[in-house]
């Protein structure tokens, strides 16, 4: 290892996602409110990406950082085999409420096990009502997280590449990527829905996706009609559909939920991230009392053995609890969001260096020039110079985006979209 590749590296963590041996050392933090990021040398940093995707409306958000605290006080945990509680019931009832049709919620810890667990219960479910169905359909570039159940799903690649041994089979149809001034889409989506057809054939357990939009494969934007094409064929050929919208989940696609916007009924929904509003770790799975009712009975292999030990961690479900209320009071938060980043993204649209701009909620991306790919040291570069200019980014390689929290004021929003316009005029492209 080089001096200057482990200088500025502290001497115990073990940072997710980094190379020390390639890019700079994590940047010591101290402080977060609102959209801002405040460093221990005194810089101040716009959070461009909610802290991967997490702090939903800005960090320290009072109401819930109050609503933790008071429940702090009250019951920090207690084990939810055996026990339930307040914080937990309230959730699920206002949750589920916002669903037709999924009338019951399981708790995790994240996305990756939110996913896990849905997964799980199609399966489960599956080899009771419907044994022959041993097929799971998932899409190209899909991520649903790290956990093994979580990767088999994701496409494979550098990430999974350790551990290919070690995964189920899934079977995977294309994903039809869209972009402002897409002239090819129609085709891409027959093709897509030609192979989904074909793979439906064989008998499924369930259809994964991200609905309307995939984070980190690239934030690939699909059109709603083609997710309603997908839901329709999964449903006719009996399967289970399962939303993953650990990010697309509360506000983040310009709807509550991507799926409302997008006209499709999933029977398993996936939700982490934005569900605390970022503040605490915690997942949930919704499914439907259909789908529930199928694992109760006297007979003990009935059962869902799965559990984790902070399930339904009171805090955390007071922190969702105050999420959801602050969204429910001030719905323009998300409603207004896109119509707030469109102006600024169609400016920076005509860059020489954007290339398919895409806009959902409050996610907007773009691409530059070359080759794709995570590993493009594009990304790096776009990164340290937006730091310069007081943003914290992290693109997807040569995919640039920018996903702020809800919060967000019209001043900081225009300060984002003037730093990228600085990076790209920087940029030795
Ligand atoms: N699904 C999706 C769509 C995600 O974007 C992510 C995280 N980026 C996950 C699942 C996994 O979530 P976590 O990192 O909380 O395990």
């Amino acid at each position: 290892m080089t001096e200057m590749a482990t200088s500025g590296w502290h001497p115990h963590l073990w940072h997710p996602f980094t190379q020390p041996g390639r890019g700079p050392a994590p940047i010591p933090v101290r402080r977060g409110q609102g959209v801002w990021l405040e460093l221990d040398d005194g810089r101040r940093l716009i959070d461009g990406i909610s802290s991967w995707w997490v702090t939903l409306h800005g960090h320290g958000e009072p109401c819930i950082a109050e609503a933790i605290g008071h429940q702090a006080k009250e019951l920090e945990q207690v084990i939810f085999a055996n026990f339930r509680h307040g914080p937990a019931s309230t959730l699920s009832t206002r949750l589920c409420g916002k669903w037709d049709g999924l009338d019951r919620m399981f708790f995790s810890d994240n996305g990756s096990t939110a996913v896990e667990v849905g997964l799980k219960m199609a399966w489960q479910h599956c080899q009771r009502e419907a044994p022959e169905r041993q097929q799971v359909i998932a899409f190209d570039g899909a991520y649903h997280g790290d956990t093994f159940g979580a990767m088999a799903l994701g496409e494979r690649g550098l990430f999974s590449a350790p551990f290919e041994p070690l995964l189920f089979a899934v079977a995977r149809a294309p994903w039809p990527a869209t972009w402002w001034g897409d002239e090819s889409i129609e085709q891409k989506e027959a093709q897509a829905l030609q192979r989904l057809d074909e793979l439906l054939q064989t008998p499924t357990a369930a259809v994964i996706f991200e609905p309307l939009l995939q984070g980190a494969g690239g934030m690939a934007m699909v059109r709603e009609t083609f997710l309603q094409a997908v839901e329709q064929r999964a449903h006719a050929a009996g399967a289970l559909v399962i939303a993953d919208e650990v990010l697309t989940g509360f506000g983040r696609s310009g709807s509550l939920f991507a799926s409302h916007r997008a006209g499709i009924a999933p029977d398993i929904v996936s939700l982490s991230k934005g569900l605390t509003a970022g503040f605490l770790p915690m997942g949930v799975t919704l499914a439907s009392e259909r789908l529930y009712q199928s694992f109760v009975g006297p007979e003990p292999d009935r059962t869902f053995f799965h559990g984790h030990s902070f399930t339904a961690n009171p805090l955390g479900c007071a922190a969702a609890v105050a999420s959801l209320e602050l969204l429910e009071r001030e719905p323009q938060r998300y409603t207004s969001i896109e119509a707030r980043h469109r102006p600024h993204l169609e400016r920076l649209a005509e860059h020489r260096l954007v290339t398919k701009p895409r806009l959902l909620g409050g996610i907007a991306a773009f691409e530059l020039p070359g080759d794709s790919g995570y590993l493009q040291p594009i990304g790096l570069e776009v990164q340290r110079l937006a730091l310069e200019q007081g943003l914290f980014i992290r693109p997807l390689g040569s995919v640039v985006y920018l996903m702020p929290p809800l919060g967000i004021n019209d001043g900081e929003l225009a300060q984002c979209y003037a730093s990228l316009q600085t990076v790209l005029d920087a940029l030795p492209l």
